[in-house]
């Protein structure tokens, strides 16, 4: 199969959703991809901050193979052994609580959405108000769609849900303004990822923290693209002095098997009820063992050297923008999850087309940021090439 193929059969034959590359990569092996014709290529994506342990990861890789012949799926009306394994795995690395499974970061944003109102209502039958960010992302569908501050992702689907409230990310008066006893739960990510790669600032995070105590409200983080070690910490909140109530994971916890999860700190839990909310495919035994390889070798190490690695990149990053002051305004972020503010519209786009040229990877994100995230088991040469290259697609367009 060739591209051209490929391309048109896609056409014929897939929905059109998505505006594709004209690209295919068909094998992965840790920092790298393959295309049709053997040529590699560096991926600082991480499939979109997926395959934080790198592509194809061993351990991951055997866990699913040793599983998929004994057993890949039965339902969640029987018992599932390796399900509070893994589930117990997450709260060593979080905080004490339960955890429901489901399939994606949007699956795992929608039960968090129902569990908030439910516990919501048995304070009072008014408290159904949800908070969040403007310019954050909580996924797709119409539930997480709702809670979503950005236009863009929201036009054309309106009507949506109700009793959602956005508030200026770092933004202290505005968040104590929206606040009040109706509110059931806040919901906010560590850094915005699609929104441009923004940090939540420590101060607006711990008043966050104050402010839904005091108003009985759930704090949750959505960790889908920061959670498991993408900022260098196991979880983006970890970055802050506070303990959230709930989180939802998703993206990385499989590696590139389709896993995502709503962890509920152990004090709500007996406020949910059976037949609530469910999943067919929601942690079945395929995707319990791709969770559980990743969460046994997401460690010191992995962790540290995302962080050392993060530093270094910011640290090169912080020269290119000043040799290049016309061209760059900010660079910016935690771990490996880092974005560099173009003062030029379209210049983000550009970047990543020019570093395509180059044989690697990276995404843009809100308005004018390149996003990069490669994967934590990155080392210090491909960074180094990485700036190099990003310098030279610079150089190109200034
Ligand atoms: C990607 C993402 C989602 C949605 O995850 P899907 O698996 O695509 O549904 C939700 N929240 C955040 C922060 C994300 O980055």
């Amino acid at each position: 199969m060739n591209i051209s193929k490929i391309k048109s059969m896609s056409d014929k034959y897939l929905l059109g959703f998505y505006k594709r590359f004209d690209l295919a990569f068909v094998k992965g092996e840790d920092v790298f991809v393959y295309d049709l014709k053997g040529e590699k290529y560096l991926d600082f994506t991480s499939g979109i901050g997926v395959v934080n342990l790198g592509h194809s990861n061993r351990k991951v890789v055997k866990a699913l193979i040793k599983q998929a012949k004994k057993i890949m799926h039965t339902s969640n009306l029987y018992y599932i052994p390796s399900q509070p394994e893994l589930a117990r795995l997450i709260s060593s690395v979080s905080f004490d609580g339960k955890t429901f499974f489901c399939n994606s970061g949007t699956e795992a944003n929608e039960a968090a959405i129902k569990v908030a109102r439910w516990i919501g209502k048995q304070i009072s039958p008014r408290k159904t108000k949800i908070v969040t960010l403007e310019g954050s992302f909580h996924g797709r569908t119409i539930g997480s769609l709702s809670i979503t501050g950005q236009e863009k992702y929201r036009k054309g689907f309106e009507p949506l849900m109700p009793d959602v409230v956005f508030v200026r990310p770092n933004d202290v008066d505005d968040l104590r303004k929206k606040i009040d006893d109706d509110v059931c739960a806040v919901f906010v990510e560590a850094v915005q990822g699609e929104g441009g790669v923004i940090p939540l600032d420590k101060e607006f995070v711990e008043e966050l923290r104050n402010i839904t105590e005091k108003h009985s409200a759930l704090l949750i983080f959505d960790e889908v693209q920061t959670g498991i070690g993408r900022t260098g910490k196991f979880w983006g909140y970890q970055h802050y002095d506070v303990t959230p109530d709930a989180i939802t994971m998703a993206k990385g916890l499989g590696n590139g098997f389709p896993i995502g999860a709503f962890h509920l700190a152990r004090r709500f839990a007996d406020k949910v009820d059976f037949g609530i909310h469910a999943s067919t495919f929601g942690g079945n035994f395929l995707a319990v063992a791709a969770g559980k390889a990743v969460l046994k070798s997401i460690k010191g190490r992995v962790l540290k050297n995302a962080s050392s690695m993060g530093t270094y990149l910011l640290g090169k990053l912080e020269k290119v923008k000043n040799d290049y002051s016309e061209l760059v305004s900010e660079v910016r972020g935690k771990g490996l999850m880092i974005g560099v503010e173009m003062k030029r519209d379209g210049d983000a786009k550009r970047c990543v087309e020019e570093l395509l040229s180059k044989n690697i990877l990276t995404l843009t994100a809100g308005k004018n940021t390149l996003r990069i995230l490669p994967p934590l088991t990155v080392k210090k040469n491909h960074i180094d090439y990485f700036v190099e290259s990003l310098m030279e697609c610079l150089m190109l367009i200034a």
